[in-house]
């Protein structure tokens, strides 16, 4: 039982980590890498780790618990849950926060163990997933984090193009620099990270426009993809296909391309429409939306067009393909990051390196 499967080149990730990693050292820039679109894989870890990243980052506690045993420090992304403060002081070396009351607990559990937590702060600069909006609680907020004796605040940060597009600009990334600086002359503190954002931050690398003072960035879609992702280009130098899955076809079959017969909803509800392209070539693959929806899939044919699937079933269009697929045959894709989240988050799909 070896399809659907995931093939995963080890060389292909090291290589991204390490080209991604010299640009962002060059710049002054250290680098989370951040493995939880590959549930923190252990292969996969290990050759980022290779490729010298400084720091792991995941943002399910669980991940972090796996990868105890390796020496770099842990940071957990997700903002931590009051419920998990326990395991977050004991298995991540940095949090990401933004809620004084969680704080609170997390300094109570590090002091029960005889332990200094490390916080970095999230600031909303108008993406409006996580991160303290307004300017004044930012301040209020630091306040009491200065009353907690084992929360070390060692960092700011900020998140954008994860909820609301924002792409991470010069002047976004000046505000955070600037709420930095007044950190630390109201409060004679030494912060010492200013973290700048996720994959979407690389291009200003490239453009040379990374404000100074941004030193650290988490970064996973770019090291696993290629990508960056405020414009979606590839990075140079990095492979785009270090991640391909591939599936086998259960059914090949000349067919009409409209149902017949009154339609009804589909398996998830919805009423589906469909036109009439008369015969074509349909082939069935064992994959379905158990693993992946067929939105994040990307034929490496480009002669295939999905047409849909269901919860175990993907539907192709092989009509105007060259290559003569058969029953039995393998179909390979690429996949976006959703698709990659997915098919790893499946124990449906085998994880094979190559
Ligand atoms: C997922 C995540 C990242 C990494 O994002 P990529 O687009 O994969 O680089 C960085 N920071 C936070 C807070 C995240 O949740």
């Amino acid at each position: 039982m070896c399809y659907p499967r995931v093939e995963i080149s080890l060389d292909k990730i090291r290589n991204n980590t390490s080209k991604i990693v010299y640009l962002c050292h060059e710049n002054g820039i250290s680098v989370v890498g951040v493995t939880k679109v590959f549930c923190a894989n252990d292969e996969i870890v290990k050759v980022m780790i290779r490729g010298g990243i400084d720091i792991i980052g995941d943002s399910r506690i669980e991940n972090l618990k796996r990868l105890k045993s390796y020496k770099l420090p842990k940071l957990l992304l997700r903002l931590p849950m009051i419920s998990e403060a326990r395991e977050v002081v004991k298995y991540a070396d940095i949090s990401l926060n933004s809620e004084i009351d969680t704080i609170k607990i997390l300094s109570k559990e590090a002091i029960r163990i005889a332990k200094k937590h490390n916080i970095i702060l999230m600031i909303d600069l108008g993406d409006l997933r996580e991160g303290i909006f307004h300017e004044t609680l930012i301040y209020k907020t630091v306040e009491k984090i200065l009353l907690l004796d084992s929360i070390n605040l060692i960092g700011i940060g900020t998140n954008l193009t994860c909820y609301g597009g924002v792409l991470p600009d010069k002047n976004n990334l000046k505000r955070l620099i600037s709420i930095k600086e007044n950190i630390q002359e109201k409060y004679k503190l030494d912060i010492k990270i200013v973290s700048g954002g996720n994959s979407s931050s690389i291009h200003l690398l490239k453009k040379s426009e990374m404000p100074k003072g941004i030193n650290q960035l988490r970064v996973g879609e770019a090291i696993v993809l290629g990508r960056e992702t405020a414009y979606g280009n590839p990075i140079q130098h990095t492979y785009q296909d270090a991640l391909i899955l591939k599936c086998e076809i259960i059914e090949l079959q000349n067919k009409p391309s409209k149902p017949i017969g009154v339609i009804g909803i589909d398996a998830f509800g919805n009423k589906p429409l469909f036109e009439d392209n008369g015969i074509r070539k349909r082939a069935i693959c064992a994959i379905g939306k158990q693993d992946i929806y067929h939105k994040d899939i990307i034929p490496i044919d480009k002669n295939i067009e999905i047409i849909g699937s269901s919860s175990d079933h993907l539907i192709l269009d092989v009509t105007n393909c060259k290559k003569k697929y058969k029953v039995g045959s393998k179909v390979e894709f690429k996949m976006t990051y959703g698709g990659a989240l997915s098919v790893f988050t499946s124990k449906y799909v085998k994880k094979i390196y190559v």
